[in-house]
């Protein structure tokens, strides 16, 4: 069923929960070869393990998307070990919301390091190996607050537009060289993003709110398996998603 899955080498950022982590579950399941990038070591590399000792082929690469130079050694090995890239999902994200009016200026400079340098970071590091490849396939996460905005969510929200923009702009200017772009654009799904927002009353508020509708992670990874399995000529653009029971 998922023939264009098997033996592809898929680098994923953010792998260490969550999104990233159901992916690299599934695409491992599907016969992809993953590595795993996040900056906590032993989530990734007990990762790796489990899934090497499943039968599947995994590397655990510990990495600072904000950090060119990581990210560029990241999408190095990912080459150097395996001799290609196929896929690099840019999955790492944060997302400290708050009113614009309480100036947590420090996040939404961690906000903009993170979700939209870290995406253009891995955009860098494996351009060059997918151009001469002439093959490949960019997944760039978004989201629903990249269609639209809700409580705190400005600099959040702005933060994925840039995604959808610098996505789009990507795959005009990929055609020549047979690299597909997709951006995949959740709902509220349960992970461990709403742990690092730091004002009270909107943690509340958007913890009640995803524990009442928000679904697995692995409704994500299954829209990352089907984007990539389907055949080379289609690129699959964008993928936007929520519960059902979501406004
Ligand atoms: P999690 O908090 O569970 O995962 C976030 C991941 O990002 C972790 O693996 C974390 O790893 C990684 N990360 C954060 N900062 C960095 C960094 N500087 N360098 C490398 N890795 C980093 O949240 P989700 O799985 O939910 O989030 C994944 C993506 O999905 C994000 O882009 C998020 O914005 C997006 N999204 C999530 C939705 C949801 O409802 N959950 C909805 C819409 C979009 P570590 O800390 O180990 O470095």
């Amino acid at each position: 069923m998922s023939e264009n899955i098997k033996g592809k080498v898929v680098v994923i950022t953010g792998a260490s929960s969550g999104l990233g982590e159901a992916t690299a579950r599934l695409l491992s399941a599907e016969g992809a070869t993953v590595v795993l990038a996040a900056r906590r070591a032993d989530r990734i590399k007990g990762l790796a393990d489990e899934l090497e000792a499943r039968g599947g082929k995994a590397l655990a690469v510990v990495t600072d998307v904000t950090d060119r130079q990581q990210m560029k050694a990241l999408v190095d090995k990912a080459v150097a070990t395996y001799g290609q890239i196929d896929v690099l999902i840019n999955n790492a994200g944060v997302m400290p919301l708050s009113p614009l009016e309480r100036l947590k200026v420090d996040e939404w400079d961690q906000m903009i390091d993170v979700n939209v340098k870290g995406v253009l970071y891995g955009i860098a590091a494996a351009l060059p190996y997918m151009k001469e490849q002439k093959s490949g396939h960019i997944i760039n996460v978004s989201s629903v607050a990249g269609h639209k905005l809700f409580g705190g969510s400005a600099v959040y929200s702005a933060t994925k537009f840039a995604v959808r923009a610098l996505s789009e702009g990507l795959r005009q200017e990929m055609t020549p060289y047979n690299v597909r772009t997709t951006i995949i654009s959740p709902g509220a799904v349960k992970t461990e993003l709403l742990e690092h927002i730091s004002e009270q009353d909107v943690q509340k508020t958007t913890q009640d709110h995803v524990a009442q509708v928000g679904v697995p992670a692995e409704t994500f990874a299954r829209m990352v398996a089907f984007a990539v399995n389907e055949p080379e000529e289609v690129g699959v653009n964008e993928i936007l998603f929520r519960p059902t029971a979501q406004e």
